[in-house]
Order: structure tokens, then sequence, then C-alpha cells
């Protein structure tokens, strides 16, 4: 493979065509020198010889419809007659084959890249119905050939549309219907992620059934309104022109005739009614229901119609995916597996990562951090707690997600209590275990290490499906008030350490009489009203608190070894050993 030569994704389509590339990462569909990056599927054979494609060979069409080749998919790599398709007079009459005039639509497409690209390509990725047969697919791969292309692969449409949607959205065995109206053909396809790559599951559909019916009808019901013959070509072409304004409007006019969408969608129901059996025979093919379904996504330039995405809207009962242009989606998707096969591209499987902080709320309402923000699920981690109060039989836990310092600022998403055998301060040993599994979900364990008691808890959804306008909120304000927050729980720290200091302190001084020297008692001393002072003064002073009982913690380490020294001493004397 040429390094240099990027290789072309190509959406070879009934109606109209597409190229793209991979450009410094990204997928990109390329335009003709009219800056269209859709051609029209149609080639024309002049008598003089000259052959031309794309929206100049339709204009032909209405001075020399019997060579103009339209549609030119329905026949390719089929035998004369199979299907109930006539090849057109026109082939024969010209000598020439589908294979033949795909390759004219692909010279075309490869120039429309040479000339955008200013280099020579020599690779493609083509873009096939999935229900094409060995025949048809070898067909399309000569035609590529024929038109100076080395096909590197055919890819199912269904599957190249779904790439075009993003991988990372689909986990694995997530099952995807694509709905393709296009203008001549509808497919519906059921696929699902396996391995990292979506399994066609079934296939489904018309291959008589598109946009161009549609033109037909509005085009009879204009000529009829309009005196005109149904069968011109311009009343066709209007006609097309009409439908695709009432995607956008309400009203469209021809020749002074108003056309409302209502009107369209009058004669349209019937049309996609019949999308409705193809529907459900996939699902059913693929032995799913509705409602295992994961996402439905829309392509092909008719899911442009609102009336295709109400009635797909009905008949999934649920949004359909729209978020790709549909007539766009499959050359796409081509450009993306051409991307991947050349390098270009790296096929990264986003794994999915927590978008905020989990924790479990702890003493003075602080947030405890267990599973921090960003980590690759499935994740596990856990942590020991004891008990704050002397006599305390069971615990709390708050469970919580965010980024603050305070456990009343981040989101509560459950609570548990854990019973355990009361007794002194810090004499329970409480573990919390936080796990998410594969599918996003939070299992949270605490056990009483003393009785092995288990209490548990499963989130679901919450720990991982947050949304982004929420997450950013959350983090944009852990900085806003990072210094507050930091504050709060310095002293929140320093007040808890304070208070377990101060009357250990008093201890150790009763006990320690005189065996100390007055200096020292008075330093000692000093230290600890400084502390109380602090904690007493109304303005939450965090870090004097801080350096404050670090001083006293100092000065009654030289306690804590006198006491200690006492201790061995006292039983040495007792065990009569000096
Ligand atoms: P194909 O897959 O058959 O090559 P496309 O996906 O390009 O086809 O779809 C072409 C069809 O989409 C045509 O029938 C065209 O009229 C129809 N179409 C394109 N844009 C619109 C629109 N905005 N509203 C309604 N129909 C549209
Ligand atoms: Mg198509």
């Amino acid at each position: 493979m040429n390094p240099n030569s990027p290789i072309l994704g190509i959406d070879l389509g009934t109606t109209n065509s597409l190229v793209g590339v991979v450009d410094s990462g990204f997928p990109i569909l390329l335009a003709d020198e009219n800056g269209s990056r859709s051609t029209p599927s149609a080639v024309c054979f002049a008598e003089d010889g000259t052959i031309t494609v794309g929206a100049v060979a339709l204009r032909q069409r209405a001075l020399h419809p019997m060579h103009t080749i339209t549609s030119v998919k329905r026949l390719i790599g089929r035998r004369p007659g199979e299907g109930g398709w006539v090849p057109p007079y026109v082939l024969s009459d010209l000598k020439t084959s589908p294979v033949e005039v795909s390759a004219e639509i692909l010279k075309h497409l490869k120039a429309v890249a040479e000339r955008a690209l200013e280099q020579s390509v020599s690779q493609a990725v083509i873009t096939v119905p999935a229900y094409f047969n060995d025949a048809q697919r070898n067909a399309t791969k000569r035609a590529g050939e024929l038109a100076g292309l080395e096909v590197l692969r055919i890819l199912s449409e269904p599957t190249a549309a779904a790439l075009a949607y993003g991988l990372d959205k689909f986990g694995e065995h997530q099952k995807v219907a694509v709905y393709d109206l296009g203008g001549g053909t509808f497919d519906i396809s059921v696929l699902e992620m396996r391995d990292g790559t979506f399994q066609v599951l079934s296939t489904a559909g018309d291959t008589q059934l598109g946009g161009d019916d549609l033109d037909r009808m509005l085009a009879a019901f204009i000529a009829e309104r309009l005196n005109l013959p149904a069968n011109d070509i311009r009343v066709l072409e209007a006609a097309e022109t009409v439908k695709k304004r009432l995607s956008v409007d309400e009203t469209a006019a021809f020749n002074g005739l108003d056309i409302t969408r209502a009107d369209l969608e009058k004669i349209a129901r019937p049309w996609i009614e019949r999308t409705r059996m193809h529907c459900l025979r996939a699902l059913s093919d693929a032995k799913i229901k509705l409602d295992q379904l994961d996402e439905i996504i829309l392509v092909g330039g008719s899911t442009r119609m609102p009336l295709v995405r109400d009635y797909v809207r009905e008949l999934f009962g649920r949004e359909p995916n729209t978020s790709q242009n549909p007539d766009e989606a499959i050359a796409l998707g081509a450009t993306i597996q051409a991307g991947i096969l050349s390098g270009s591209l790296r096929q990264v499987l986003l794994l999915d990562v927590t978008p905020l902080s989990l924790g479990i709320e702890t003493f003075g309402g602080l947030m405890n951090i267990i599973i921090p923000r960003n980590t690759t699920i499935p994740a596990k981690a856990g942590e020991m707690f004891t008990n704050a109060v002397a006599n305390q039989d069971n615990m709390l836990i708050r469970i919580l997600q965010g980024e603050r310092e305070l456990a009343k600022d981040n989101w509560e998403l459950g609570r548990i209590e854990v019973p355990f055998p009361a007794g002194p301060k810090g004499s329970a040993r409480v573990g919390v275990q936080f796990s998410i599994d594969a599918d996003g979900i939070l299992h949270v364990l605490a056990r009483d290490t003393a009785t092995n008691q288990d209490t548990t808890l499963e989130i679901s959804g919450t720990a991982i499906d947050v949304e982004d306008e929420r997450v950013e909120q959350m983090i944009a304000e852990s900085v806003d008030f990072a210094f507050e927050d930091m504050n709060e729980r310095i002293w929140t720290e320093s007040k808890f350490k304070a208070e377990e200091l101060l009357p250990a302190v008093d201890a150790a001084l009763t006990q320690l009489g005189d065996a100390i020297t007055d200096e020292e008692r008075s330093d000692v001393l000093k230290h600890a009203s400084e502390v109380r002072r602090l904690l007493q003064s109304p303005g939450h002073d965090a870090k004097a608190l801080k350096a404050a009982t670090q001083l006293l913690d100092d000065a009654t380490q030289s306690l804590a070894v006198l006491l200690l020294d006492r201790a061995m001493e006292e039983s040495l004397v007792r065990r009569g050993l000096v």
C-alpha cells in the first residue's frame, strides 16, 4: 500500500454517488468543480461517442432519453431477465454493460477526487447493499477495476452507515437498525456489534420503493391540476424539486399551483406504509423484539422528509438518530473504513470512562473519592472506614458523585446503612468497595469486617450516563470554588485532628505530673491554647489551625516519648529488674 496515496471511500448509489477520503485524520467528502459532493448516478452516451456523467448527463436525459442510463445499480451483476429486470434498450444498442456503465461513474468519482486532492489515487473501498450476492459484489469490484481502482474492500451499506454514526457509541452486543430510504430502493438492516465490528443480523427491503415513486405520484398530481402530460420529464423534475422543498417548507409553488406539505403527505402515506412489513420482517429474522433495539439510524435522501421521520418514530416507538446527514452517511462510513485500512485513521474503540468522581461522605461532611473521574470502566476500588464516635452501632454511607470537596455540593446517588457491633471510637472496620461493571452499573458493597456481614446497593446508569452539560458545570464549579472548598477541607481535617489531640494532651500532662519541666509544660499549654482559640474564632482560618495543630502535635511528640519511657520504666520496676 502506498502510504502517500490515499484510499477513497465510495458510495456507489442507485440515484446518487459520493466519494471521500481521510485527510489529516478526518473523513471528508470531496466536492466536484461545481462544489457538489453528490453526483447523480447517471451516464449519457452521446451519438458522437462522448460520455458524460452526473448532473450533466441528467440534463441530457430530456434530449436523449434513450442514451441516458440511470439506476444502473439495479442491473449490475444480474443476468438479463433476473429479478424481473430487462436491460434497457440503450445497453444492448450501445453494446455496453452495467459493469461498464458503473465504471464510468467510478471513473468520474476518481477524477473528482484527484482534482480535489491534486494527486492520483488508485485504491478504494466501495459500498454495496447488504443483500447483494456474490455476483453483484464481484461485478461492482470489476467496475472499480475497470475505472482504474484497486478495490480493497466491498463494504455493506448499513455497516458503513453505522460506522459513520460512530463505533464508539455502540457497545458490545448493541443492536442497531439502519432504515435506508433512497431514490429507488428501500433497505432495512439489523446489525449487532460483536468484537468491535458490526455483524449484519438480517436485511429486508424493497428494490422498487424509493423517492422516485413519490416523484411520479406527485408529478401525476401536479399534471392533473395543470393539465400537463404526467410523464413529461420536466414535470417529473419539478415534482422532485417541490418534494424536497416540502421537507423544509409548508408549501411550494409550481407554475402558479400551490402544493402543501399536507398534499404531499396524503400522497405519500400509503407509500411509506409499505416499509412497515419489511421492518417487522427484519426484526423477526434477527430474532429480536422492538424493545431490544438500542438505536435506529436513518439513511438515504428520502429520510429527510418529516413524514418519514414521524413514521419511523411511530413504528419503532423511539426517536430515530439523525445526527448524520442521511445522504452522506454511507459515503462517510466507506471513507472511515478506507482510513482504517490505510492507517490514516486509527480504529480507536473509545472505552467508557467515569465522567465524574465517585465516593462517599466521610467525617465532617467531606467527599472521599473512591473512583476518580476519567477512570476507564470496568473499575474496582475500595477503602476501610471506621467509626468516628464511640458506641456507634451503624454507619450511614452516602454514595456521592462530583468534584467538590464538600459532600453537600456533590450529588447523592444513594445511601446504605451498615450495622456493626458498638465499641469505642475507631474500633469498627468497615470496608467499602465500589465496582463499575462494563455496563456502567455501580455496585456498592460495604462489609463489616468483624462480622463479615455485607450490605450492598446497585446503582444503574448514573455512574456513567451524565449529561455533558451537567459534567461541565460540575467541573467548572469545582474550579471556581477550588479555594473555598480546599479551605473547608483543611479546616475540617485540622479540626478533627485538634479535637483528638487536645484531650490526649491534657491527659498526658496530668499523667506526667512533674516528670516534665515547667518550661516544657508551658510550651505545650501555649500551643494547646492557640489551637483552642483558633477553633473558637468565628472566621474559619484553616491555614492557621492546620499550622497550630501541627505545632501542638510536634510538642506532644516529646510527651509521648516521655510517657513511653515512664511506662517502660514502671514495667521494669514492677518486674523487679531495676
Ligand atoms: P440512493 O441511495 O438511491 O442513491 P439517496 O440516498 O441519494 O439515494 O436519495 C435520493 C432520494 O432522496 C431521491 O429520491 C431524492 O429526491 C430524495 N431526497 C433528497 N433530498 C430530499 C429532501 N430534502 N426531501 C425529500 N427527499 C429528498
Ligand atoms: Mg443509498
